[in-house]
């Protein structure tokens, strides 16, 4: 099971790596990635589980940050009011295919497993996007996108370039975000 101690923290050369595309079919190791990566989103959500295992809370995890430069993402983000809303995926090789014009960005800014120091300020994303992976039996998964899911899977794919939600940030203004991106 993946716990903080399997998590590495900024700075760190895997943290700023491209990732190497998953072959397909997967491999059984790559499938077992995989799997820890959204039980551990999964299980960090809950509180017992949190403090029973030593988990950090977190909507998404990124190989890489298991220092596994692999092109590969779990997000777990549950609605409860609508289940048939909840979006829970273990991915690899996702892609955004296509997104919005139109920008969004978190008003409490965002966090990162993988980053320990608060870093303020706004990041831009795109308000929707389409995702095209594969899950674990190989399986073509198309996604369409908006809210706060867009914001992760663009989060959890920039891991997989190498890069990270601060490098987003407008240095000189951090909370200056054009007037017309949708707030969050
Ligand atoms: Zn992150």
């Amino acid at each position: 099971m993946i716990t903080k101690k399997n998590i590495i923290i900024d700075p760190h050369n895997t943290l700023r790596k491209r990732a190497e595309e998953v072959s397909t079919p997967i491999s059984e190791d790559d499938k077992k990635i995989l799997k820890q990566l959204l039980e551990y989103v999964i299980a960090s959500q809950d509180d017992e589980l949190c403090e029973k295992y030593d988990l950090k809370p977190g909507i998404g995890l990124a190989a890489p940050q298991i220092n596994v430069a692999k092109r590969m993402i779990a997000v777990h983000i549950p609605d409860e009011e609508n289940p048939e809303n909840t979006v829970s995926y273990s991915l690899y090789n996702p892609k955004i295919m296509s997104h919005s014009t139109t920008k969004c960005y978190l008003e409490s800014g965002e966090g990162c497993l993988s980053v320990d120091k608060e870093i303020k300020g706004y990041v831009p994303r795109y308000s929707k996007i389409k995702v095209v992976g594969f899950n674990e039996n190989d399986e073509k998964i198309t996604l369409n996108l908006k809210g706060l899911p867009a914001i992760c899977f663009q989060h959890e794919i920039d891991h997989l370039n190498g890069i990270l939600f601060y490098d987003h940030i407008n240095k000189e203004n951090p909370f200056d975000v054009p007037e017309d991106y949708e707030k969050l």
